[in-house]
C-alpha cells in the first residue's frame, strides 16, 4: 500500500474563510477538554485509595474507566447534547481531534517525553477529513463535507489508480493562507531502493551547508539572515503597537506572512540540493546525528536556519522517489578519523578547518573529511557479508601503532574499499 501526500493551496471565500476558523477553534475546545478529563484521570491515580494525602485527593470513582481514545468517543455523543456548538463541525473531523490526542498520548507513553499540551488560541492549525468515497477534487474546486466547494489550485493531477483517502485543512499566517494536504493511495508495493552503484556521503555543517565525499560543496543560502532585517523591524513594529488592538493585529499578520515565506523558500532550496544530489550519485550516506541535541548549543540559531533536520527527511524522501538508495550512518567521531588510513587523529576544535592526518600525511578540508568517512562507514554498511570478509583478510594488521581503538580498527578494513563504486561478485 503506497500512501502519499499532495499539498494544494486553496482559496476559501470570505464565509469559508470564517466557518473553518470556527472549526478550528471548536476542535481546539474538544481538544482541551479531552485532553483535561485525560489529566484529572491520570492526577486522581496518583494517591492510593487508603491514604489520601492533603495535596492529592482520590477524586474520580475507581469504577470509571481510563478514558481511551474509544471511551471518549463514546463520549462525545453526551458532549454534543451539552455543548451543541460540537455538532456544527463535521462529526468525523470531531472525532479524528479525539484521536489526535490519543495519537499524541500513544508516542508519548512510547518515547517517554512530549506529554501533550493543551493548545493555546491559534496553535490548532488544522482538522482531517478522514474519508472519502470519491475524489472530491473536480476541475479547480475541492467539494468539502459541509463548507462546501472551495477553490484549489490543482497544479498537480491525482495520478492515476490513486484513490483520495483523506484531506487535512491547514491554516497558516494567522488563518490567511490555506492549504488542503490530500493523501492518496494506491494499492501496489514499491519495494525499497536496494544498495548499488555508486555512492557518496555527505557531510551536514555550518560552514558550507553541506560538503560530498566528491568535494561538492553547496553553499548555506542563508534566508533566515537575508530576511531576518526585515522580520526586525516588522517585529519592532508589533511591539510598539497596543496588544490586541487592530494595528497590533495587522503588524502580526505581517510578522506571520514573512515567517511562512521563509520556510517555503527554505523547504524549496532543501528539495532542489536534494535532487542535486540524487542527480550524482545511486546511494546516498549522511550522518544520524540528532540536530534538535545540537540546536541547543551555542551555535543553535545558525542550527536551526539551516534546517538540518527537515532537509535530511525531504532528502530520504527524494531518493526513494527517484529510487536512490538513502542510509544513515553512526555519527561518533566522523570528524576525528582519517578516511584514507583510518588513523584516529583525535578531537578537532571547532575552528581547526583543516584535516592533516599525522599517520599517512593526507590533507584535505575538515568536511571532506568527514564526509569520505562517512561514505566509507556507508560502504561497510551495505557490502555483502562474504564479500566484505574477503576484503578484511587482504588487509592484515596494520603496522606499529595499531591501538585498540575500536573506531579505528573498524575503519582500517575499509582501506581495500576505496574505490567507491560497489560491484557484487
Ligand atoms: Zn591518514
Amino acid at each position: 500500500m503506497l500512501t502519499m501526500n499532495y499539498t494544494y493551496r486553496i482559496y476559501p471565500t470570505a464565509r469559508q474563510q470564517t466557518l473553518m476558523l470556527e472549526w478550528l477553534e471548536t476542535c481546539r475546545h474538544l481538544y482541551n477538554k479531552c485532553l483535561r478529563d485525560l489529566k484529572d484521570w491520570i492526577a486522581s491515580r496518583k494517591c492510593s485509595l487508603f491514604s489520601c494525602s492533603l495535596v492529592r485527593e482520590y477524586i474520580i470513582s475507581p469504577d470509571i474507566p481510563f478514558p481511551s481514545y474509544l471511551e471518549q468517543k463514546r463520549q462525545l455523543t453526551q458532549w454534543k447534547k451539552v455543548n451543541p456548538f460540537y455538532k456544527d463541525v463535521h462529526s468525523q473531523v470531531t472525532q479524528d481531534v479525539v484521536k489526535r490526542l490519543h495519537n499524541t498520548w500513544e508516542s508519548f507513553k512510547n518515547r517517554g517525553f512530549g506529554f501533550p499540551r493543551y493548545k493555546k488560541y491559534g496553535r490548532y492549525q488544522s482538522f482531517l477529513f478522514p474519508q472519502f468515497a470519491n475524489n472530491p477534487i473536480k476541475g479547480n474546486t475541492i467539494k468539502l463535507p459541509k463548507i462546501g466547494e472551495v477553490i484549489i489550485n490543482c497544479h498537480r493531477p491525482i495520478p492515476e489508480g490513486f484513490k483520495v483517502k483523506g484531506v487535512r485543512i491547514v491554516s497558516r499566517a494567522r488563518g490567511t493562507i490555506w492549504y488542503a494536504v490530500v493523501s492518496i493511495q494506491c494499492d501496489v508495493n514499491v519495494p525499497d531502493p536496494l544498495p548499488f552503484g555508486r555512492g557518496i556521503g555527505i557531510d551536514i555543517g555550518l560552514e558550507s551547508f553541506l560538503v560530498t565525499s566528491d568535494n561538492f560543496r553547496v553553499e548555506p543560502s542563508l534566508f533566515f539572515r537575508k530576511l531576518q532585517g526585515r522580520l526586525k523591524v516588522l517585529q519592532r513594529r508589533v511591539s510598539r503597537k497596543n496588544k490586541r488592538s487592530k494595528n497590533w493585529e495587522k503588524a502580526q499578520l505581517k510578522v506571520a506572512r514573512l515567517h511562512h515565506k521563509i520556510a517555503n523558500s527554505r523547504k524549496n532550496f532543501h528539495f532542489q540540493t536534494s535532487h542535486i544530489l540524487c542527480d550524482q550519485a545511486d546511494m546516498i550516506f549522511v550522518e544520524d546525528i540528532n540536530f534538535k541535541m545540537s540546536a541547543k548549543g551555542f551555535v543553535g540559531k545558525q542550527m536551526l536556519d539551516g534546517g538540518f533536520g527537515q532537509f535530511r527527511d525531504l532528502l530520504s524522501w527524494v531518493c526513494w522517489k527517484r529510487g536512490k538508495y538513502f542510509s544513515q550512518v553512526d555519527h561518533k567521531y566522523t570528524s576525528q578519523i582519517c578516511p584514507e588510513c583510518g588513523t584516529h587523529t583525535g578531537k578537532k576544535q571547532l575552528k581547526e578547518r583543516v584535516h592533516i592526518c599525522p599517520e599517512c600525511n593526507y590533507q584535505t578540508t575538515r568536511d571532506h573529511a568527514s564526509g569520505r568517512v562517512i561514505l566509507n562507514r556507508g560502504l561497510e554498511s551495505v557490502v555483502p557479508m562474504d564479500c566484505r570478509e574477503r576484503k578484511l583478510s587482504g588487509n592484515g594488521v596494520l603496522s606499529g601503532v595499531s591501538c585498540l581503538d575500536k573506531c579505528r580498527s573498524r575503519n582500517t578494513n575499509l582501506r581495500g574499499l576505496e574505490a567507491r563504486t560497489l560491484s557484487y561478485g
